[in-house]
């Protein structure tokens, strides 16, 4: 079976790991989380890293931290993960959907522009599949309204926009390192931010909201999101790979472009604007109308030859808990977030992908399809 996704654990990884359970700092201190915190902050270009439980707590940290609070609206795109929307639940605020960009995937700032109101308290810009949203326009929009942007960086660990690394554009970066995200810690979860001010928040929210300089006094209801030593030293060494890892996905990406650009029923692969560099979290594929017609027999018949997929998401919008919320899109009708749920098909994307492997792939697609 070829997963779309394994993680890479090797000898490092095993080095670190057990050196800090060893030491006996197995909780939230420990010099492996200080040590994760300055260099992936540092990756990122950013001052500060705050170590954190998940990638959907980062969120959950960043909406607090810029005091979003209940009946506020949160913009957020509609083709992505559900953690995004249910962030702002979580904290009691309203998530206002916009539609994506048909051609890079991301945040549409037309639809922003039209969804922003007095209510509208932050916007999330989701790099999706790698590639990063477009910054300038959606900090165009935000400035003028004096509305802090988060940048929900999961997919995109070490994408850049305008040669800017993402995370380090918007208010604040959050980035997940869940098993099949581009390093992991198992599960885990990072902040970045160049704001003293909101490093400072996010920390003392993460721990238990006590006030620095007086212990056992808590100001506020605090929450305990704080990453374990292990989890760091995982993330430690996953950081000394880092590069390499994205040099293999990208590798990985030209080989099923060779393998599959140009073939009958495939519209489309990962997409790349002139102002961004991409990186391969998963290699994507949109089908063509006819084809999209047959997307889940194409994927039984994949798994059948042993090889996975995944589709692209449901948008935010059709989920049950979140049907009523409001939703913008550039045409009435035409929604782009639903075409790419119904067309998009994510193909394997891991480091120890070989080239015999990839068109292994490529070539039950093709038969796939026909
Ligand atoms: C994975 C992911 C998350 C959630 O991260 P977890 O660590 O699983 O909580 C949030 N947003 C996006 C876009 C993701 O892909």
């Amino acid at each position: 079976m070829i997963y779309v996704s394994q993680p890479d654990i090797g000898e490092l990884e095993l080095e670190y790991t057990s050196e800090a359970v060893s030491s006996g700092w197995v909780s939230s201190i420990g010099k492996y989380v200080t040590r994760f915190e300055k260099e992936f902050s540092a990756y990122c270009d950013c001052q500060h890293g705050i170590a954190v439980t998940n990638g959907t707590d980062a969120l959950v940290l960043a909406l607090r931290a810029l005091n979003v609070s209940r009946g506020d609206e949160v913009i957020i795109p509609s083709h992505t993960f559900a953690a995004v929307a249910a962030s702002v639940k979580i904290i009691g605020a309203e998530p206002v959907i916009v539609d994506v960009d048909p051609e890079y995937w991301c945040i549409d700032p037309y639809n922003v522009e039209k969804a922003i109101s007095s209510k509208t308290k932050a916007i999330i810009a989701v790099h999706s599949y790698g590639h990063p949203a477009d910054m300038d326009a959606i900090l165009a929009l935000a400035n003028k309204a004096d509305i802090p942007v988060i940048e929900d960086c999961a997919e995109a660990h070490g994408a850049r926009y305008k040669n800017k690394k993402v995370g380090s554009i918007g208010s604040v970066g959050c980035f997940s390192f869940y098993g099949n995200k581009i390093i992991t810690t198992g599960e885990g979860g990072m902040l970045v931010t160049n704001d003293d001010t909101l490093n400072d928040r996010i920390r003392f929210l993460k721990d238990h909201a006590m006030l620095p300089g007086r212990r056992y006094y808590h100001t506020e209801v605090g929450y305990n999101k704080r990453m374990t030593n292990i989890q760091a030293a995982l993330g430690c060494a996953q950081m000394k790979r880092i590069k390499e890892f994205l040099s293999h996905r990208a590798r990985i990406l030209e080989w099923y472009k060779e393998d599959l650009e140009g073939i009958d029923g495939i519209q489309s692969l990962n997409p790349k604007m002139k102002w961004a560099n991409p990186v391969n979290w998963m290699t994507s594929i949109l089908l063509d109308n006819q084809a999209s017609k047959m997307i889940d027999e194409i994927s039984s018949r994949l798994l059948d030859k042993g090889v996975d997929t995944r589709p692209f998401f449901i948008p935010i919008s059709n989920l049950p808990p979140y049907k009523d919320c409001l939703s913008f899109s550039r045409k009435q009708g035409v929604n782009i977030s639903d075409h790419l749920g119904r067309s998009g098909l994510n193909l394997p994307t891991y480091n120890q992908l070989t080239r015999e492997q990839v068109s292994y792939c490529s070539q039950s697609l093709i038969e796939a399809i026909k």
